[in-house]
Parts: structure tokens; C-alpha cells; sequence
């Protein structure tokens, strides 16, 4: 599912292929993955460019000139350029189509994604209630973030009202490093825990954009390769543990990750 780096990948894909052509048509193949109405977003897309692209947490906003146009990808959305020699591809829902020959498809094998046109980047920022980007926030950020939250670490990472832009694999391996259970409290934490948590958050984050988002090349010593039932935790070997946290399993070494409540 893609999380932040994974985001910062179709940002970097759609920045070398895609800005500064006409789009002359907009193919919607099926609009459930719209939440505009389908002329309007047309009508805000064709005969402009895309300008450029920015990003916050796990959403991309093309700049049309004057209007965004947002990108979700949920949990399977993804972004194809393609020549118009070549077969449309495979669970295309939308395909933008640009004067020099080429398009660019949004495909999401399942219907979670959404595209949106709007105004502005804050006004949607405000009206999703997202919080601070994780890879581009301050340290005084995190820390107003978490401020007077009583949620439980994993669900404050996921929460992305919180911190935006961090998902179910990335959160696990962020606590993974900082030996910080699931279900511990970050209300709690002593200030030099929420320093390593914020670093952590940042080299989480900073390998995946590097690696985008390929997890097959991930080395041993991080837990996600090991996100299996009877896996071994990397560091210590103990068999790995896990809950199921808000629908997401969540694993975490029992012997690394001390459940701080339990010791209290
Ligand atoms: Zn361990």
C-alpha cells in the first residue's frame, strides 16, 4: 500500500514524464475513483499542463494553474506513462492524454484511490485535517503533534491527522528501531525517546524514498523483511510477536519492544 516514499516515487515518475505537455483529453474509465464531478474535473484538466507537483503526507497535488489536481493512490493506485502505440494498461482508471503522443494513467486494481480537483493545497490540507508532513516536519512539529495526544503509538503514527504520510509497514519498523511496543503510550515518553522517534521517523522514511518503496531490497537487520507469522526478530532472535491494532497487524519484537505498561 503506498505510504509516503512510495508517494515521493510517483512524484518523482510523474515529474520526469508528465509536466509541461497539453493534456487534450481526460479518459475517465470509471469515475467511482472521482471525488469531483466528472465535467468539472474535465473541464479543470484539459487544455491546461501540469505545472508541477508537491506533496504532503500521502497525497500529491499537481499544480493546473490555477487549480490542484489530488492524487490518493489508496491501497493499488499507481501511475503509468505510456505511448498511444502502446496497449492501455491494465486497471487504468483515468488516463490523462497529452499533445505529444504520450499518456499518463492512473491504475488502482481496487477502487480506494481518489482524484480530486481543488482550489488550493491548504484548503484541502484544512479540510482533511491533515497533520504535519513526516518527512518534512520540524522537530517542534512532532512534538506540537503528539502534544496532548493520549492515542497509542502505533495508532499515532497512522493517524494521519497526526503526522501524515506514514502507513502500517513503515510505522512498524519506526518503532521497531526506537524499541517502542505498539501499544505503548508517546504521551509518556521522556523527550530524548521522542528526539529518536523523530529521527527514526526521518531514516524510515529517507530509505524508502531512496530505495522507492521496493521492499525486496530491504537488508535483514530491519523488521519489515521479517513481517511474517514465525519470523525471527533480526536483532535478538526471539520469535516475533504481533497484534492486531484499528484492522492493521501490527508486528513487533516482544523482547526488543517492552511493553513500558507492564513494567510500571
Ligand atoms: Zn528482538
Amino acid at each position: 500500500m503506498p505510504e509516503l516514499p512510495e508517494v515521493e516515487t510517483f512524484k518523482r515518475y510523474l515529474d520526469t514524464t508528465s509536466l509541461k505537455q497539453v493534456i487534450t483529453k481526460v479518459k475517465i474509465n470509471d469515475n467511482r475513483v472521482l471525488n469531483s464531478n466528472d465535467n468539472f474535473f474535465k473541464k479543470s484538466i484539459i487544455n491546461k499542463q501540469f505545472e508541477s507537483t508537491s506533496r504532503h503526507g500521502k497525497h500529491l497535488f499537481v499544480y493546473l494553474k490555477p487549480k490542484f489536481l489530488i492524487m490518493h493512490f489508496g491501497m493499488t493506485g499507481d501511475l503509468e506513462y505510456y505511448s498511444k502505440n502502446d496497449e492501455e494498461p491494465k486497471y487504468s482508471k483515468v488516463i490523462f492524454q497529452f499533445e505529444n503522443g504520450f499518456n499518463l494513467a492512473y491504475t488502482s486494481l481496487r477502487m480506494f484511490g481518489r482524484l480530486e480537483v481543488a482550489e488550493t493545497i491548504e484548503d484541502f490540507v484544512e479540510k482533511k485535517k491533515l497533520g504535519p508532513d513526516a518527512f518534512k516536519m520540524s522537530l517542534d512539529e512532532f512534538q506540537g503533534a503528539l502534544r496532548h495526544r493520549t492515542a497509542i503509538a502505533k495508532n499515532a503514527l497512522l493517524n494521519q491527522s497526526i503526522i501524515a504520510g506514514i502507513g502500517n509497514l513503515y510505522s512498524d519498523e519506526i518503532l521497531f528501531r526506537t524499541k517502542l511496543h505498539p501499544k505503548s503510550k508517546l504521551d509518556d515518553l521522556e523527550e530524548e525517546k521522542v528526539k529518536e522517534l523523530f529521527v527514526n521517523i526521518k531514516d524510515v522514511l529517507r530509505f524508502g524514498i531512496e530505495k522507492e518503496g521496493d521492499l525486496s531490497v530491504y537488508p535483514k537487520n530491519f523488521i519489515i523483511p521479517h513481517r511474517k507469522k514465525e519470523e525471527h526478530c533480526p536483532i535478538c532472535n526471539k520469535e516475533l510477536n504481533y497484534l492486531d491494532i484499528s484492522g492493521r497487524r501490527s508486528f513487533f519484537c516482544p523482547n526488543c519492544q517492552k511493553d513500558s505498561r507492564q513494567s510500571v
